[in-house]
């Protein structure tokens, strides 16, 4: 199998003209990928932060496994399933407040869709014209269609080369401190008649660069939006089921978004499985005898129930097993282990929140040679934008995450080492 040609695949962010052959995974076990030359990785960003519980768990196999046999998909248009039921119930019985409608999507960036749709549609199905707008932050991120795109950080969502193309949205700083809070007020009050909905990642901005912010910027940014009159979309896709410490991120700022985005974490990274979970006044709002006022959507493998089986076990792992404590466990970890980092050559900032890690640095030059370093050194880890960071799985041993952070400690120096200008 090993020269099987990769050059019909087209693969995620890559160049193709220049991208390194990728490497080949066989098996996945516990916190680790299996390469098909045999090498384990210890896996330090948990499948871009799915495998909560590590790799293979043998209650979500064997919950897909009977899934499968039963019916792995049927479609959602005018049928319903069990396994869909028990995860709507679930999911809206763990979540505060009024978030008790759950829309089933494939993807995270398809869920932030449909939020984005609903707001809008809230708006007109109220009778009030002209909200078809949204205010985002700088390096947000929300998923790569158009829509979730057109919210993203102006430069990493690359809206100068879809410009025309994409919804222009108003794009406000998050509100830390004197100044940021003044411009994010006067740029939402300045368009708060043609704004829909106000977009957050809670708590942390990951894809953006592992940003994070207090839980009182969030209950700024919540109180704006209810001062406002404009809805609260918060996206939890890259933070939700334990990341930050608690089941969701929102819950630390004590705030009600009107919708709310899950994803990645939501089956445990065994498959594909998204939500946008809307409150009974969104919901209601849809209710009419006119036909045009309900929400027309529905992916064609909506809630489909292997997806949904995977999910439920995933959420049984959560009651049955110490998740959260390993969570605070790791951040512990991280916080003592990662620290000493701070004095690197070219590392500009530390990061730590729930079993999140992250390491700025001030360029990111020879990225090819900084992941085979990785690699080398028995790691899966893939630094974007300036961050070297770690999500592991929450099950990660503890000898396993000080390899992770380990690596990092021996890496780094030798990488900043290289970056010295070659005259
Ligand atoms: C990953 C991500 C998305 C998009 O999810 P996909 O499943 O990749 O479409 C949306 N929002 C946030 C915050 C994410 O991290």
């Amino acid at each position: 199998m090993a020269d099987l040609p990769t050059e019909h695949l087209w693969l995620p962010y890559a160049q193709m003209q220049k991208t390194p052959t990728p490497l080949r995974a066989a098996r996945t076990e516990g916190t680790r990928i299996f390469l098909d030359d045999g090498r384990p990785l210890i896996d330090a960003v948990s499948s871009w932060w799915t495998a909560c519980h590590g790799y293979n768990h043998p209650h979500i196999i064997d919950a897909m496994e009977r899934q499968l046999h039963a019916m792995p998909h049927v479609m959602f248009g005018g049928l319903v399933h069990e396994p869909a039921e028990y995860l709507a119930a679930r999911l809206t019985a763990m979540l505060p407040g009024p978030l008790a409608h759950v829309f089933f999507a494939d993807s995270g960036s398809v869920a932030v869709e449909v939020a984005m749709k609903m707001a809008v549609q809230v708006w007109i199905n109220r009778g009030v014209r002209g909200r078809t707008r949204f205010l985002s932050f700088r390096d947000g991120y929300n998923g790569d269609t158009l829509a979730a795109m057109s919210v993203a950080d102006p430069d990493e969502g690359m809206h100068a080369l879809f410009k025309g193309y994409l919804p222009e949205q108003v794009i406000a700083p998050l509100p830390r401190d004197a100044e940021t809070t003044a411009e994010f007020e006067r740029l939402l009050g300045e368009h708060a008649g043609e704004i829909a909905a106000i977009v957050i990642e809670p708590l942390v901005q990951c894809a953006g660069g592992m940003k994070m912010h207090a839980p009182e910027v969030l209950r700024a940014v919540a109180d704006a939006a209810r001062r406002n009159g404009v809805l609260l979309i918060c996206d939890e896709i890259a933070v939700n089921f334990g990341r930050t410490g608690t089941l969701f991120a929102h819950t630390q700022a004590g705030i009600a978004p009107d919708i709310l985005c899950l994803g990645k974490a939501l089956t445990g990274g065994a498959i594909n499985l998204a939500a946008t979970v809307a409150t009974s006044d969104v919901f209601d709002v849809f209710l009419s005898d006119d036909p045009q006022a309900a929400l027309m959507h529905g992916p064609t493998y909506m809630a489909n129930p292997l997806a949904c089986a995977a999910a439920n076990a995933s959420l049984d792992l959560f009651e049955t097993e110490p998740r959260l404590d390993q969570v605070s466990a790791i951040a512990a970890q991280l916080t003592r282990e990662l620290a000493p980092l701070a004095d690197l050559p070219g590392v500009v900032d530390i990061r730590i929140k729930g079993a999140i890690g992250a390491v700025e640095v001030n360029d990111l030059h020879d990225l090819d040679w900084l992941k085979a370093q990785f690699v080398e050194a028995g790691i899966w880890l893939r630094p974007f934008g300036k961050v070297i960071y770690t999500m592991p799985p929450f099950t990660i041993a503890s000898e396993d995450l000080s390899a992770i952070t380990g690596a990092m400690a021996d890496i780094l120096p030798r990488w900043a080492a290289r970056r010295e200008p070659k005259k």
